[in-house]
């Protein structure tokens, strides 16, 4: 899967990209023996100000009909999106096939779960990830990119960067080899209850806190038992 995000603020995402598990998803690694692990995703940023034609690099202007705050000008951000998708997409087949998916940041979209998580790691191979700021995004980008738009929940951010990485985080999640063996596993019970380790006893402002002597017996079956009524 590659991510190609549009944002003005690039170095603000790739500090969170390049950490952790979506840091080691973009490189090849060697395995077991021989073996090497082949990228499983790729990350790319376009900065909509390198393709402002104005001398200022201004990537915003005012809305029409009035109001308050600025709107980001539509053609940076079609620029950007050509660049991410025209120039990475070389292989014929795929550009027959639908395999680019395009989501513009916006807290009036659709709401992002992980069931759309696991179907767009599956159906596309590009995901293009257009973040917001200031008031928004001319309308025509939408139209012209037949883009949809995607909220990550009830409330407003300042701009699309966080959205965007919510975003990656979780569709990367689904991608086959990006988690290891375990995370994996744990995966399947990602909502599973709550979790302890160490040390079984401790203390915090004069009291104990312990963990369930169920969890230390270290019998599995009762302990799967404890799990599924704790969920509940
Ligand atoms: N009044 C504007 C608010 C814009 S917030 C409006 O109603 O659209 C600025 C940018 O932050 C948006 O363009 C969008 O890209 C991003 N953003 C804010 N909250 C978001 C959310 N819940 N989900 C996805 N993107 C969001």
């Amino acid at each position: 899967m590659h991510f190609h995000v549009i944002t003005i603020f690039p170095e603000v995402c790739e500090a969170y990209t390049s950490a952790s598990v979506l840091g080691r998803a973009q490189k090849t690694e060697k395995g077991k023996g021989a073996k090497v692990r082949g990228k499983k995703i790729e990350v790319s940023y376009y900065n909509p100000r390198d393709f402002s034609t104005d001398k200022h690099k201004k990537v915003d202007d005012r809305p029409y009909g009035g109001g308050p705050g600025m709107v980001m000008i539509a053609e940076p951000i079609l620029k950007a999106w050509e660049k991410a998708v025209g120039r990475k997409i070389k292989n014929k087949k795929e550009n027959s096939k639908n395999t680019v998916k395009t989501l513009i940041m916006s807290p009036r979209g659709t709401v992002f779960t992980n069931e759309l998580a696991k179907e767009w790691a599956k159906e596309y191979k590009h995901l293009v990830l257009i973040s917001g700021r200031y008031e928004g995004i001319d309308a025509r980008v939408k139209e012209i990119l037949n883009a949809e738009e995607v909220s990550v929940g009830d409330y407003v951010l300042t701009g699309g960067e966080l959205p965007a990485l919510t975003i990656i985080d979780s569709v990367s999640r689904q991608i086959p080899g990006v988690l290891g063996t375990f995370e994996s596993l744990e995966d399947e019970r990602a909502t599973e209850g709550v979790s302890y380790t160490r040390p079984e006893v401790l203390k915090y402002k004069k009291a104990e806190y312990v963990v369930p002597e169920v969890l230390v017996n270290g019998n599995h079956a009762e302990i799967e038992k404890w799990r599924g009524a704790a969920e509940k």
